[in-house]
């Protein structure tokens, strides 16, 4: 019982410095702290039922997989295992979307195009948050009951050191980009610039990138060495909710009139410091994580850990700085990635930088 409430305080301390900074990013009309509370919850209770429903489709193609592995047929059961993984997928979204469609459009707060990326990855962060919980603890009691391993520090170990920031990290991050790429289309919907089939294609779009990003896995267990995909589609992912979540700052009908209330000078002078700011932190970051990548990549191999350690350890060093200049290196007005390492403008927007 321990462990569990364990688990519980070590998914929410992340998942609420998620929500402050997600609520952060609504720069120009905030919206209400209680909208943003309930939809985390209303996103916690649509795990349960979620999971419910993917129980109901593994049992569905689950053993249709186990049999066309046992009769060698490798690409039937790759494929079946792709249908289960996108249904699953599928489910999550249109649960999430669902939750957040309902509490949301009467609302008179929705009002901006960002808005419904904020709800999105409100209440995002809420079903992850009850994922996270779930996979900690069973990390944990699936070792702890293993006797053929060396049970407790191994099952603390491997719950609270690496499943826990694994989760906290990798799947929210992903969660929240996937479910506002959802919110920008719910947004473009709720405002009226978008038609109902379009809200379709972008649930589908998000539904897509969770399959991209979770069948790798599936397959790895297979004994399949693609992994490594589904880091690329998570850094996919966080670039496409980023590009979204500009164009929807961009289009934020309060950014005019805050600009106008700021004068040009101001305006100027805040663009210029957002740049310098983004600036200063791109490089040392970079080359900060690589560094500290190598060392840990060098002393695990010093150290006599199995060979894939120093290995993955680097490789996810190297992930990071590029997910984290991916993320920083954006236009500070309309959030498009920049080009070069220091561009004069903006190619989308033409800002000028000097
Ligand atoms: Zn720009």
């Amino acid at each position: 019982m321990a462990i569990v409430a364990l688990a519980f305080v070590v998914a929410f301390i992340p998942a609420f410095a998620w929500l402050v900074f997600v609520y952060r990013l609504d720069r120009f009309e905030p919206e209400p702290k209680s909208l943003i509370a309930r939809l985390f919850l209303w996103g916690l209770a649509a795990g349960p039922w979620a999971s419910g429903m993917n129980i109901l489709i593994a049992h569905v193609f689950s053993p249709g997989v186990e049999t066309a592995q046992r009769d060698g047929n490798f690409l039937l059961a790759a494929f079946l295992l792709l249908a289960l993984v996108a249904f699953s997928a599928l489910n999550e979204e249109v649960m999430k979307y669902t939750v957040v469609s309902s509490r949301v459009r009467g609302d008179p707060a929705f009002n901006e195009p960002v808005d419904g990326m904020i709800y999105m990855s409100a209440a995002a962060i809420g079903f992850s948050f009850g994922e996270n919980v779930v996979y900690i603890a069973n990390a944990y009691f699936g070792l702890v009951g293993d006797a053929t391993r060396p049970g407790v520090t191994l099952a603390v170990i491997n719950a609270f050191l690496v499943t826990a920031p694994l989760r906290a990290f990798g799947s929210t991050i992903g969660h929240i980009s996937w479910s506002g790429i959802t919110g920008w289309f719910l947004s473009r919907h709720h405002l009226g610039k978008g038609s109902g089939r379009m809200l379709v294609g972008g649930i589908l779009l998000a539904a897509s990138l969770h399959t991209a990003f979770n069948f790798p896995l599936f397959l790895q267990e297979l004994g399949l060495a693609v992994g490594w995909i589904t880091w690329l589609v998570w850094i996919a992912s966080i670039e496409r909710y980023l590009t979204l979540l500009g164009r929807a700052l961009l289009a934020s009908p309060f950014r005019a009139k805050k600009l106008r209330e700021m004068g040009e000078r101001a305006v100027r002078r805040d663009v210029l410091r957002r740049y310098r700011a983004l600036k200063a932190r791109e490089l040392p970051v970079m080359l900060g994580l690589v560094a500290v990548g190598v060392v840990a990549a060098i002393a695990a191999a010093l150290i006599g850990m199995p060979q894939e350690v120093p290995y993955t350890t680097a490789f996810l060093f190297v992930l990071a700085a590029i997910a984290f200049s991916r993320f920083n290196w954006r236009c500070p007005v309309c959030g498009a990635h920049l080009n070069g390492t220091n561009p004069a403008s903006c190619t989308h927007c033409h800002v000028s930088f000097r």
